[in-house]
């Protein structure tokens, strides 16, 4: 095999001995955890925003943000539920760039995984100590979940994974929240399929265990936009298209028909800025179909500090995305208090 096993890693549970989340952590965790549950099951009719940048790629300028985050936070918590995007696993669609502070932990240097598994892990137990949010991450390994599954509150399964049966059914054993993406191209059966999947019990081989699962019943779609033959992103956050989701779900029975609308990928071309219009009209579907409303539980948001993207270099603009561009701190924070208004 042209293969070389170099380093023998941490389990899960090891790492999880060596970094334990605190029992207060935890239970302030299981709070927000909770309160999303409310939120996908109909019972707490607050928005939820997952918002954050692309990817994490350094834990000052990420912390610096989620701080800024909780504060405003502070000041619309009776409609809205923040849920920082701290994204830590990057998928690449030829396989080449930056895969995120796992592979990462500074772009500049070589890929580590011993240290990007402790980066990830301190930094996602940074964001719950300290803050009391309840973070999203996207699995992009489901062999790797492991490491952070004491420490998430939401997991996004990507465009590039939901058609795999082994992310479908990891996630069919999560706790909490998972969003299924549909796929790049566009097929919203698959996502359909993903999240079926996912809300069922499965029993299959994961990390040399047979393991069996119950079932997510908080397994729902995420709408991100799709690319088509010719490599044009065509929009699925309008109207017709949230009905029509809508519709798919009423054909079949799921359990908490729900839907979160990610603003920027092709659903904005990567036109970030879009992203302040794209919310708006999200917010003005919802007003005018309460069945939409029902529907649409959040927004997916990318925002960091600094407005759009810059390539991996020796002297980076702190707080800018190094991967998709994002909406930057300014832009955001008034973004989040129209969103509230419009509530
Ligand atoms: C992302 O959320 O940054 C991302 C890569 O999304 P998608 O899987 O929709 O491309
Ligand atoms: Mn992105």
């Amino acid at each position: 095999m042209n293969m070389e096993f170099y380093r023998k890693l941490p389990i899960p549970q090891d790492i999880k001995r060596e970094f334990p989340l605190s029992e207060s952590a935890e239970r302030q965790l299981k709070r927000r955890i909770n309160e999303m549950k409310d939120i996908f099951s109909g019972e707490s009719d607050k928005f939820i925003l997952i918002i954050g940048p692309c990817s994490a790629d350094r834990e000052d300028a990420v912390m610096d943000y989620i701080y800024r985050l909780k504060e405003v936070e502070e000041k619309v918590k009776d409609k809205i539920l923040i849920v920082p995007r701290i994204y830590t696993n990057k998928p690449r669609t030829t396989g080449e760039g930056y895969k995120g502070m796992l592979h990462q932990p500074n772009p500049n240097e070589n890929p580590d995984m011993l240290k990007g598994i402790i980066a990830i892990r301190k930094l996602h137990m940074r964001a719950v100590e300290e803050t009391g949010f309840g973070c999203a991450d996207e699995m992009l390994y489901p062999e790797n979940y492991r490491y952070l599954s004491d420490l998430l509150a939401y997991v996004a399964v990507g465009a590039r994974s939901v058609e795999d049966q082994q992310h479908r059914m990891t996630a069919s054993g999560f706790d909490i929240p998972v969003g299924m993406k549909n796929p790049t191209g566009g097929d919203n059966t698959i996502m359909m399929n993903a999240i079926k999947a996912a809300q069922s019990s499965h029993v299959f081989l994961y990390r040399g265990w047979e393991v069996k699962t119950n079932g997510n019943p908080f397994a729902h779609a995420i709408l991100r936009g799709y690319v088509d033959n010719l490599g044009k992103s065509h929009p699925n956050y309008h109207y017709e298209d949230l009905c029509e989701l809508a519709e798919r779900y009423k054909a079949s029975s799921y359990e908490n028909p729900a839907a979160i609308i990610d603003t920027n990928h092709a659903n904005s071309a990567k036109r970030y800025l879009e992203q302040i219009r794209i919310s708006k009209e999200i917010l003005h579907s919802r007003n005018h179909s309460s069945e939409i409303e029902k529907l649409v539980k959040g927004l997916m948001i990318e925002s960091y500090i600094e407005d759009g993207s810059q390539k991996i270099c020796d002297n980076p603009v702190y707080g800018q995305s190094v991967t998709d561009p994002c909406l930057g701190w300014e832009k955001t924070e008034r973004l989040i208090y129209d969103i509230a208004e419009k509530l």
